[in-house]
């Protein structure tokens, strides 16, 4: 079936399609009996259970990885090139060749791709290219609120049916092996959708639209199994030779193993420590070592790429599970990574606050801040080249930036009045000494900041602000009224502070 990909994907299409609806007349539901089917291929394939669990935080790192990247691939689509107005423009046959091909692309990569489609009812050619904002409604609901790290829990990808339906299942008490094949089935779906390494239907569809290449695709060296599956040629299980005949069953079935394998190899050519994307590389030339204890007790392959990861992950993460039988709870543990809690407070813009949503243009500049912690503001030219606004160190600074944090995670319209205004004369200052600054004028960044934080007034509020400086006896921007008495001194000598005092925002 992964072949039939490439070489007919109409055909290929079809038959997913025709697959997808005989799942959904299956009397428990299709949920139910996608679970049983995941479930059994835990439990018949050798040391499946201790497989899975073992490269289950592989699993999860990689997808958080890929959904970053994605988010900041996204991101640049939709704040340079009008993503969103072109793709509802572009008309359903346009829509539908970019998906199909993308789906197709992705789906013959592997084996293992092409079964998580089973899971992905979304994924549906008909529906997504009659209506362009579901593809657009999937993308928005696994972008990342700032792409500038890498989060320690990817966004899965909602689903009403499947998510009613694991809520229900996580209320039973459930085997290690139904634990897992829940948690696999609920990262494989946010895999195929918005992909890792071998595939991303999103990132493709995306670059495919705006005619660019698709992703490398770099595929992972697989390590042999240490045992090799004595009883792989088994048959396909009765209830699906039951719903598929004989001859699709074992087709699928056959695809299914395979995919659960390359599945559980590739998370062992990876260097274990978390904060490492290192992976063997595929021409064998390098062998990563082992973690000796874990092999020989478990046989499990814990692999290193230096003894510089084996000694951090040891620390932080492998001691308590080095040679010891896992269970699904001490695996869902080693996932929260308290690396990634580290990076995350070292940013310098936080996570939104108070229920605020930020939209895809401001995700964008808080990404591209955080990515560049000297960079105060990343305004675009009238050619929509990025011009990095450094305010020079000092006080106006550090409350440009107090502001900026409040303003970038409650999204108040006071504040981004106050940034935006200082913005405007920081601006007007450098036209009036001479430097062009790319010919960013108010109005240019007025209207940027009102996209952002999705505020269609912003320039009445900053024509307020305009007002409260020319009420202060100093005409000093309001920004910077209410500096602390101990720098006011300064304040009042610094030139570039005077500068500013003398300029009126207008807005023609
Ligand atoms: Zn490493
Ligand atoms: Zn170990």
């Amino acid at each position: 079936m992964a072949q039939d990909a490439l070489r007919d994907p109409e055909k290929w299409n079809d038959a997913w399609d025709a697959f997808l609806k005989r799942h959904r007349a299956f009397p428990n539901g299709p949920y139910d009996y996608l679970f049983q089917y995941a479930l059994k291929v835990i439990q018949e394939i050798p040391r499946g259970l201790e497989g899975t669990l073992a490269g289950y935080p592989g699993l999860v790192r990689g997808t958080c990885a890929i959904q970053r990247n994605i988010t900041a691939e996204a991101l640049d689509h939709f704040a340079h090139d009008a993503f969103e107005v072109k793709w509802m423009d572009a008309g359903s046959e346009v829509r539908g060749r970019h998906i199909l091909g993308a789906m197709a692309a992705v789906c013959s990569k592997a084996r293992n791709l092409n079964e998580a489609r089973n899971y992905c009812p979304e994924l549906s050619l008909r529906r997504l290219r009659l209506d362009g904002k579901l593809f657009l409604g999937l993308l928005n609901s696994v972008l990342l609120e700032d792409a500038s790290f890498i989060p320690s829990k990817p966004i899965f990808v909602p689903h009403a049916g499947w998510d009613a339906w694991a809520a229900a299942q996580s209320k039973l008490n459930d085997s290690e092996e139904e634990k897992i094949a829940l948690a696999e089935i609920m990262i494989l779906r946010t895999k195929l959708i918005c992909g890792r390494g071998l595939g991303h239907v999103i990132q493709f569809t995306m670059r495919s639209f705006f005619n660019k290449p698709p992703p490398e695709l770099y595929v992972e060296k697989h390590r042999k199994p240490i045992k090799k599956p004595k009883d792989q040629e088994k048959g396909a299980p009765a209830e699906l030779v039951a719903l598929l005949g004989a001859e699709a069953a074992n087709i699928q079935w056959r695809d299914h193993q395979a995919g659960v394998k390359a599945r559980h190899s590739e998370c062992l050519a990876r260097c274990s420590y978390m904060s490492c994307t290192k992976t063997e590389p595929p021409d064998g030339s390098v062998k990563f070592s082992r973690c000796k204890s874990c092999f020989e007790k478990m046989q499990r392959q814990v692999l290193y790429c230096s003894g510089a990861c084996q000694k951090a992950d040891w620390k932080l993460r492998h001691k308590a599970i080095c040679g010891k039988a896992l269970d699904f709870e001490t695996v869902s543990r080693a996932v929260e990574h308290p690396l990634s809690a580290f990076t995350s407070d070292m940013r310098t813009i936080g996570p939104p606050i108070d229920g605020y949503k930020r939209s895809l243009a401001l995700t964008a500049q808080v990404t591209a801040l955080n990515m560049n912690p000297t960079v105060d503001y990343r305004l675009y030219d009238a050619h929509n080249a990025p011009v990095d606004v450094d305010l020079g160190a000092g006080y106006p600074q550090e409350i440009f930036r107090a502001g900026r944090v409040y303003a970038m995670t409650t999204g108040n319209e006071l504040c981004v009045g106050f940034i935006a205004h200082y913005l405007c004369l920081w601006f007007l200052a450098k036209a009036e000494d001479g430097s062009s600054h790319g010919g960013i004028t108010p109005k240019m960044i007025v209207a940027q900041l009102a996209r952002e934080f999705e505020l269609d007034r912003l320039g009445e509020t900053v024509l307020a602000v305009q007002q409260m400086q020319n009420e202060h006896p100093l005409r000093r921007p309001p920004l910077l009224t209410d500096a602390p008495p101990e720098l006011l001194a300064s304040l009042n000598e610094d030139e570039n502070v005077k500068k500013l005092c003398g300029i009126v925002v207008t807005l023609d």
